[in-house]
């Protein structure tokens, strides 16, 4: 399985067909199978976006084993539980040659959508929820998958509905078509603990306080029992998919008129 990867700087992409091919090929196949697949066809283009959620954590060290210096991008929304930042710290020290990126959203714009709308604007309503989502996350992300052929999600089918067709490999049309890779898209959260706990990967602290997905702090808490492990993500929302907007495109109409509004602000305030 291990192999030196050579680092590859010319771009690599696919048509839809071609992709279905390795699709149907690598869609019985084990996780480090498909990861190994990735990584050697993209090279350096490549990079394993994660939350540092257990999934994310099981890609992360089935690639190190295969190429140490992968590249891994997170996300600083500004929101996030002291838990995560230090855990971030801790997951750096534990794979100490990856390649990290954190991202940040740009200062205008939060600032701007403070400003119109309120610091926890995201309890106002979905729209307000899923506009928070893309100033703080989905644009910073947004940003960096334009560098980039490929990436690596934690992405399980049994999560939610909206995830329950995705493929182990498959072209992001959301994203200029960049393949993106959920290797795991097949397995249960019980076999991500199992691997976690058999090759002393890290897990995050709050898994052990009743979390099983994990976000901002204050959109995230333990589920109840028998809720689906989405369950804690905007709890308080009734009928909007527990998304925030990455992996799906989610259009109300007013959350895209209002970010449209904020950009212009941000401008004038980055003008200034
Ligand atoms: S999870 Fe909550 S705080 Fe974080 S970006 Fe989304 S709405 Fe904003």
């Amino acid at each position: 399985m291990t192999q030196l990867l050579e680092r590859t700087s010319e771009r690599v992409s696919f048509d839809d067909l071609e992709i279905g091919e390795i699709a149907l090929d690598l869609d019985d196949q084990e996780p480090e199978d498909v990861i190994e697949w990735g990584l050697s066809t993209f090279g350096d283009r490549i990079a394993i976006v994660t939350a540092l959620q257990a999934d994310g954590m099981a890609i992360l060290d089935m690639a190190v084993k295969i190429k140490p210096d992968v590249r891994v991008i997170t996300v600083d929304t500004g929101r996030l539980p002291q838990e995560t930042y230090q855990f971030i710290d801790e997951v750096r020290a534990h794979y100490p040659r990856t390649q990290w990126d954190v991202l940040f959203p740009e200062a205008t714009e939060v600032e701007a959508m403070v400003q119109r709308r309120g610091v926890n604007l995201f309890r106002n309503s979905v729209e307000e929820r899923m506009l928070c989502c893309q100033i703080r996350k989905v644009r910073p992300l947004v940003k960096a998958l334009q560098g980039l052929d490929a990436w690596f999600t934690g992405l399980r089918r049994d999560q939610w509905a909206s995830r329950a067709a995705i493929k182990k490999v498959e072209l992001d049309h959301d994203h200029e078509g960049i393949v993106k890779i959920n290797a795991l898209a097949d397995w249960e959260g019980d076999e991500v603990e199992a691997y976690l706990k058999e090759n002393g990967a890290p897990v995050h602290p709050l898994y052990a306080q009743g979390f099983t997905s994990l976000g901002c702090a204050p959109c995230t808490r333990p589920i109840q029992q028998g809720e689906n492990d989405r369950a804690g993500r905007w709890w308080w929302e009734t009928g909007a998919p527990k998304e925030c907007g990455i992996h799906c495109p989610i259009e109300t109409g007013s959350f895209e008129h209002e970010a449209q509004a904020i950009f212009a602000e941000a401008e004038r305030r980055s003008a200034r």
